[in-house]
């Protein structure tokens, strides 16, 4: 009998493991979850009895093409349905993109920090990831990406707003960037946020991809949409790079439940959006208590605020989860914090002042 193992992949050595976000404590006193930048809102009563309603038929397979809500985001961005590939949440979709553009030998540019995913996800391709630092003001570093392009570039990942510092790159910028990136390279937009950008110099990736080939848009139900947990995201994206994220997708992966959920969410999207308006004014609130308490904070653009703590992140996070708000550390670096509830926001609020007061 062999005693060896099975072989895996060796690009899978020192993948770094995805840390979900920490769930809020259970038992004895109130937690909130800010660790994860969900919607704190829970489902509208429409969505939740169309997605019930699904669930009766899943001894089915789902529609594999997602036909109908195909239909739908095509009609609401002004886009053939050709260009519009669904998947797994947009991290599916992201990885689908990799997988098809990228392997060993080939590199992703992606700025550092940004979404943890991007690691991860290229890793697993085989290809090599190229980090380039963001600016000192925790924006992404255009200029630097575009220097750091190489004959083997095959995917550049801009992530806007950044998650997790919540800046955002303007028009001008990033269109003289695209102009930068040689026409056989893909630039991934993941507006994973859009809905809670505020400043209008920040551009909607839409527009941008129209004119531009080499330009593919993520975007996602799991945030202003607040169907995290059911998984669906999509990229707009001219072909070939559409059909070949239709080639790559797991089949079936996202479920009827989550089909029908997601288009009965773009049809309620008046009040969906009437939640996100009031996420964005307790951002607001919460960015600039911050500041009155004097912190330095970037300013957002999306449903998280950043705090660059260095050595200090672990026992401002732990701080956080004694007063029962439970935030996403980045040891050493900083701190992200969703926004929430009124509530979870005045605690965190609380505890960020006797922080501040104590440093
Ligand atoms: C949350 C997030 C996503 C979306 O994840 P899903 O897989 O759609 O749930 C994508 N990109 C970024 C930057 C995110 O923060």
């Amino acid at each position: 009998m062999s005693e060896k193992s099975p072989k895996l992949r060796a690009e899978l050595d020192g993948i770094p493991t995805y840390k979900p976000g920490k769930p809020a404590a259970s038992g004895g006193a109130v937690a909130y979850k800010l660790s994860s930048n969900e919607n704190p809102y829970p489902p509208l009563p429409g969505v939740l009895e169309t997605a019930v309603a699904a669930a009766g038929s899943f001894n089915r397979y789902p529609d594999m093409a997602c036909t109908g809500l195909v239909a739908e985001l095509a009609e609401r961005f002004g886009v053939p349905v050709e260009h519009i590939a669904t998947g797994t949440g947009s991290v599916g979709v992201a990885q689908s993109l990799i997988q098809s553009t990228a392997g060993p030998g080939d590199e992703v540019i992606y700025a550092w920090r940004s979404f943890e995913a991007y690691p991860i996800i290229t890793q697993i391709s085989g290809a090599t990831s190229v980090r380039v630092p963001l600016t000192d003001g925790d924006v992404h570093d255009l200029d630097a990406m575009a220097e750091a392009i190489t004959e083997r570039t095959r995917l550049i990942f801009v992530c806007n707003p950044n998650n997790p510092t919540g800046t955002a790159v303007r028009r001008a910028e990033l269109e003289r960037f695209l102009d930068r990136v040689p026409s056989d390279v893909l630039v991934v937009l993941d507006e994973a946020y859009k809905e809670f950008v505020r400043d209008p110099e920040v551009p909607d990736g839409i527009e941008l991809y129209r004119d531009r080939p080499n330009v593919a848009v993520l975007r996602t139900f799991s945030k202003a949409y607040g169907l995290a947990g059911l998984r669906v995201g999509f990229a707009v994206a001219h072909e070939p790079v559409a059909a070949a994220l239709r080639k790559t997708a797991v089949p079936f992966g996202v479920s009827q439940l989550a089909q029908d959920a997601a288009v009965a969410s773009l049809r309620a999207e008046d009040e969906l959006l009437g939640r996100v308006g009031s996420l964005v004014c307790e951002r607001t609130r919460v960015y600039e208590g911050l500041v009155a308490q004097g912190w330095t904070v970037p300013d957002t653009q999306a449903n998280f605020v950043w705090m660059r703590l260095g050595e200090r992140t672990a026992d401002f996070a732990a701080a956080c989860e004694k007063a029962g708000v439970v935030v996403r550390p980045f040891p050493g670096e900083g701190l992200r914090v969703t926004i929430g509830e009124t509530e979870a926001n005045d605690l965190f609020l609380h505890t960020a002042e006797a922080f501040f007061k104590e440093l």
